[in-house]
């Protein structure tokens, strides 16, 4: 055979490994390549290195003067370690990263050449905008964007470029990209918090929310996936029989790692760690060439650098070692999807995580304070939270082999179920001493330091409480965890605002002890938001039935989920924590909508290309051979042929029903597509590529597979998922 597939599947019969060796010494050259506050302190003078770090640590602004200092010790830090360019680097509204490199050679006013990088380059750069998705907000400002300096998340070397991680603004100030609501985001929650913080320790000035994490992807054989046009394209296969050998033995999980993977794996670890980012875990997933990597938790911007970091990095890597990384939440039909689960957690400025129980009854009622206010939070902000992880690709992965359905859900444990049950019966008003004694005895005081149910068990639940820190597990693995980030510390942040408005007020209305008011409102609070808890198994109808009782949502696509961003209570809500104000909320739903129907459209035409031009022609082919061969028979057997050639005569015509299945529905899918492209309504637009475009990609796919099954293996262009799966 010399099929594409036929060269492809030859091409990693010869694959080299690469043998790469496992670094035994991490912490000595952890972030050898980042201006970091060992680095910094070794570069700046004492003036420069105390203004950037109040900048870091009290947002405080840093001036030209400083600025300059800073920009030049970063330009000789930089060229010490052989780089070249340097570039503002940031996180456009396409998700993804973007950079645009210049050198630090410059020409003097006598024209002699020098390397040069001063305060302005540092501060602030213009890129050429234009280019980057604004969802109109720069056509009604009439303005344009600009990158400047976030001294928070240090600045980096990758290759030989310094890059300075920057967020991207219009003149007139909106965001334009994932990371200024972020920012603005943690800006919240640390004020609110540390309202809240202060309950319990009056000492605290800070709260910090943490991100940990944990990236999924499939690594296939980059000879295999270039000979697929839907994975290249898409991201995805559009179509491909399932492989009779899947995950069902489940003896991937956790398994040996190929050889190969290792060697690309240890590769993508070194750099990592260059970087500062600090990796720590690595295995197989549930599904066959499915891993993960996760590093350990930090400070939430930084995190959220790392993982765009990362996901930029390890296609660079996996491609040195003649692999691709399938970062898509879906990219295999009937195998398990990856995600991003996204471990989330408060602690304060003396390093006490507020969502983990301690050993005193105090720390307990702070844990639980901030854990029922997440919670409560999560109750009444269900459809943004379901919102903020709906994307074309997510969507595939919702609700199927072990992801988190479409419903939002908090999963809790047993044990903290029963807390919740006692505080529940807390007397409504004041406290005896006798009751007092009893809650912290016997209530808070006997909430264990470490939570045994409270394991990775209940894989369905979107969002789950895991001992110390809660995990958003509905957020894909394509996603930019700004976002989720953003949604849930703001949502957390006004929870919190409300509380100690409620809580004050019944200590100053009513004169109620402070611990008193806490446990009124707390109590409150878990009366009114039990229907989000959930424990059970988040798939099947049942549970949507039950769902759908408590008035939670179940937007199961994202045209339909997304619409809650833009809804009044989103606006007031990120207008009154000053995250988004109406018009960058507005900007981010339109460029949604618009990826949205790009990527159907985008996907309906390499459906029917590969459809009509790889399938069918291949199909005819292997028509004309069992044609010829009936001819042959009718030849050998006179009369008697009919019963000799039965078998490839039913073939036959299953063949062109098949064919003629897939060129109605493609036309049909086509037609869907025009009147699609007719609307200028977004909205609109998203919805047919929703409810009338892609219905027909089950349909066509449905008619290919089946041929798979008939077709010749030798003439099959396009590589199965068993080559794709299997091939180490
Ligand atoms: P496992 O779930 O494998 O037992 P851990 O619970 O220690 O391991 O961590 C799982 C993930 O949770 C890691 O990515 C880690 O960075 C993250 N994590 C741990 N503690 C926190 C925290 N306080 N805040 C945010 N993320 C955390
Ligand atoms: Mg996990």
């Amino acid at each position: 055979m010399s099929t594409f597939r036929s060269r492809a599947l030859q091409e990693t019969l010869h694959r080299k490994l690469i043998p790469m060796e496992e670094s035994k010494n991490r912490s000595a050259y952890f972030g050898s390549h980042v201006f970091n506050e060992e680095s910094m302190q070794q570069y700046l003078t004492k003036e420069a290195f105390e203004g950037v770090m109040n900048s870091i640590r009290h947002g405080s602004n840093i001036d030209r003067k400083i600025a300059d200092q800073v920009a030049n010790s970063m330009k000789n830090w930089a060229i010490s370690k052989g780089v070249t360019h340097y570039t503002h680097w940031f996180q456009p509204l396409t998700g993804g990263t973007a950079e645009k490199h210049d050198a630090f050679f410059e020409l003097g006013e006598d024209g002699k050449a020098l390397e040069r990088f001063g305060g302005n380059e540092l501060v602030q750069q213009e890129p050429d905008a234009s280019s980057f998705p604004s969802g109109g907000i720069r056509n009604t400002f009439e303005a344009r964007g600009y990158t400047a300096w976030d001294p928070t998340s240090p600045a980096f070397i990758y290759g030989t470029t310094l890059c300075i991680p920057t967020i991207f603004v219009a003149y007139t100030g909106e965001a334009l990209d994932n990371k200024t609501p972020l920012l603005r985001a943690l800006n919240a929650i640390d004020k609110q918090a540390t309202g809240v913080a202060k309950y319990f320790d009056k000492n605290v000035s800070k709260v910090n929310a943490s991100l940990g994490w944990e990236q999924e992807y499939f690594l296939i054989d980059k000879a295999l996936v270039l000979s697929r046009p839907d994975l290249v394209l898409t991201g995805r296969t559009l179509l491909g029989q399932t492989s009779a050998k899947g995950q069902q033995l489940d003896d991937h999980y956790f398994g040996s790692i190929p050889q190969r993977v290792m060697s690309f794996m240890i590769e993508l670890e070194k750099e990592c760690i260059k970087l500062g980012i600090p990796v720590k875990t690595r295995h197989n997933e549930v599904a066959p060439n499915q891993f993960e990597l996760a590093p350990i938790h930090e400070e939430a911007n930084l995190a959220v650098d790392h993982n765009a970091l990362l996901m930029d990095i390890i296609g660079k890597i996996a491609s040195k070692h003649q692999l691709k990384v399938l970062l898509h939440e879906k990219p295999f039909k009937g195998i398990n999807g990856s995600g991003k689960h996204n471990n989330w957690s408060l602690s304060n400025d003396a390093g006490i995580n507020l969502l983990s129980p301690g050993k005193t009854p105090m720390r307990n009622l702070q844990f639980l304070t901030f854990f029922i206010n997440t919670i409560k939070a999560i109750y009444k902000n269900e459809e943004l939270m379901r919102a903020v992880v709906a994307t074309a690709s997510n969507d595939h992965r919702l609700g199927s082999n072990e992801a988190p359905p479409a419903v939002m859900s908090v999963f809790i444990g047993e044990q903290l179920t029963a807390v919740l049950k006692d505080l529940e019966n807390v007397t409504d008003g004041k406290l005896s001493p006798e009751e007092k004694t009893d809650l912290k005895l016997n209530v808070i005081g006997k909430i264990p330091e470490i939570l045994l149910d409270n394991t990775d068990r209940n894989r369905t639940s979107p969002f789950a409480f895991t001992g110390n820190k809660f995990e958003f597990r509905a957020v894909g693995s394509m996603a930019n965890c700004a976002n989720s980030m953003t949604v849930l510390n703001t949502i957390v942040a006004k929870q919190l605002k409300d509380f100690r408005q409620e809580v004050d007020r019944l200590i100053d209305n009513k004169a109620f002890k402070k611990d008193e008011a806490i446990f009124n409102v707390l109590r409150e609070y878990i009366k009114e938001s039990k229907d989000i808890l959930f424990e059970g198994n988040g798939y099947g109808k049942e549970w949507e039935a039950e769902a759908k009782k408590r008035g939670l949502s179940n937007n199961k696509t994202t045209p339909k989920a997304i619409k809650s961003k833009v809804s009044r209570k989103a606006i007031d809500l990120f207008e009154e924590m000053e995250v988004m104000n109406e018009t960058e909320l507005k900007a981010r739903y339109e460029i949604e909508l618009e990826a949205y129907s790009l990527r159907i459209q985008i996907e309906g035409r390499v459906l029917g290309d590969i459809a009509m031009n790889h399938v069918i022609p291949t199909a005819v082919n292997y028509q004309n051979t069992l044609i010829r061969n009936v001819r042959g028979l009718k030849e050998v057997f006179g009369k008697e042929f009919e019963t000799v050639a039965k078998e490839q005569m039913d073939l036959i015509k299953k063949i062109s029903e098949h064919i003629s299945g897939i060129t109605s529905k493609t036309s049909a899918m086509v037609e869907e597509r025009k009147k699609a492209n007719k609307t200028d309504d977004e909205e609109k637009k998203a919805l047919l590529y929703c409810d009338q475009v892609k219905p027909y990609f089950e349909l066509i796919r449905y008619h290919c597979d089946k041929l798979e099954l008939m077709i010749d293996d030798e003439l099959w262009p396009l590589v199965k998922y068993r080559e794709m799966l299997f091939t180490r």
